[in-house]
């Protein structure tokens, strides 16, 4: 409890020390693909939690090449009178972390929060996020408190989580869940970062130096299905991976060269088996 309360007074008053930047707009980057049906409650409910603020704010919505009708719905909803919306439209899928970085490349504000469309990160959070970057943290990340994984997906996580940890040297309990917040200090270090491929939690960790984690509800996705396959996950899992260290790199590449020369072996074993059977048959 006691270390609980510390973190965020050692930082209050570095904020006088060591001066932190006020915020004075806040920028909410959402990706959105093939998304129809959840954009309505999503555009109520965010602007509905960024009129709390006392700040500036802007939302910034990123259709990820969606085949349904969420561009057309995204257009309409940033040319309204007085809106605060930004449409940002892209040619095709790039993908959820791609769609992200490209929604970071217009922003305005002192502060950019992320989420995604399909309300599992609730908008109502954001209030919060943004009292807690006010503190002088320019990362805060955010914990499932209601999640009810089984075991089988809770370890992966927690080695992951591990790797990351010795990878950037800050701990974080919940690499999933998107509902962020950088300083443009952070944002603007991704963006320079040339990588194809990205996992922007991790990225972020790599040049944050104040984090916290608060926690927050995570809502059942209650329109269409996830947008991630097997295939994808898979994907997403390299994007994560390399996203980290060189010396990472070099485990992966390592990891891979094992695999490689198991299977060789393998498939030689294989190939010299049926040979000198074959070579058997002919004898006899
Ligand atoms: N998304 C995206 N491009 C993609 C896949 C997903 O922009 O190629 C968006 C999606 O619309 C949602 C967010 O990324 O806003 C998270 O996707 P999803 O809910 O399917 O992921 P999950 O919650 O299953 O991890
Ligand atoms: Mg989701």
């Amino acid at each position: 409890m006691l270390i609980a309360w510390l973190k965020p007074c050692l930082l209050l008053w570095s904020r006088y020390v060591s001066r932190v930047e006020p915020i004075k707009k806040v920028s909410v980057v959402i990706p959105v693909y093939n998304e129809q049906e959840s954009l309505p409650a999503l555009l109520e409910r965010t602007t509905a939690a960024c009129k709390q603020l006392t700040q500036a704010y802007e939302i910034i919505l990123v259709d990820d090449g969606s085949s349904d009708n969420s561009a057309d719905m995204l257009t309409a909803a940033a040319e309204q009178p007085g809106s605060c919306v930004i449409a940002v439209l892209l040619n095709r899928n790039y993908g959820q972390h791609s769609a992200i970085m490209a929604g970071f490349n217009q922003v305005s504000g002192d502060l950019v929060i992320t989420l995604d469309a399909d309300l599992q990160n609730p908008p109502e959070e954001i209030p919060r996020l943004v009292e807690q970057a006010a503190l002088g943290f320019d990362v805060v990340a955010t914990v499932r408190n209601n999640r009810q994984d089984s075991a089988f997906r809770r370890w992966p996580s927690r080695l992951i989580n591990l790797a990351v940890q010795r990878s950037t040297g800050v701990a974080m309990t919940d690499y999933g869940f998107m509902l962020r917040a950088y300083r443009p200090t952070i944002v603007d270090a991704m963006l320079a970062c040339r990588e194809r491929s990205t996992f922007i939690p991790i990225l972020a960790n790599g040049f944050a130096r104040h984090t916290t984690e608060i926690l927050v509800h995570h809502a059942e996705r209650e329109h269409g299905e996830s947008k991630y396959s097997a295939m994808r996950l898979i994907s997403l899992m390299f994007d994560l991976l390399t996203c980290m260290t060189y010396n990472m790199h070099l485990a992966i590449i390592y990891v891979f060269d094992i695999f490689f020369n198991l299977s060789n072996y393998y498939v030689r074993g294989i190939l010299y088996g049926k040979g000198n059977d074959s070579e058997c048959k002919h004898e006899t």
